[in-house]
């Protein structure tokens, strides 16, 4: 057997862990496709882009 957690973290205790995590905004990388910063793992929302590859077409307003 790998090495495992002693014991099951409490709902609580998991909460109260997480309870810090919203208060930065992480996620976010800069984008390939205009430098901007977006979400990890989402296409840009504005040039369309994931990871340099166009994937939606961005009407300009
Ligand atoms: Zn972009």
């Amino acid at each position: 057997m790998g090495p495992l957690p002693k014991r099951k973290v409490s709902r609580s205790r998991r909460n109260r862990r997480r309870a810090h995590d919203s208060l930065t905004l992480n996620h976010l990388i800069v984008c390939e496709g205009c430098g901007e910063y977006h979400l990890a793992h989402h296409v840009c929302a504005k040039c369309g882009t994931y990871r340099g590859e166009t994937v939606v077409e961005v009407e300009e307003a």
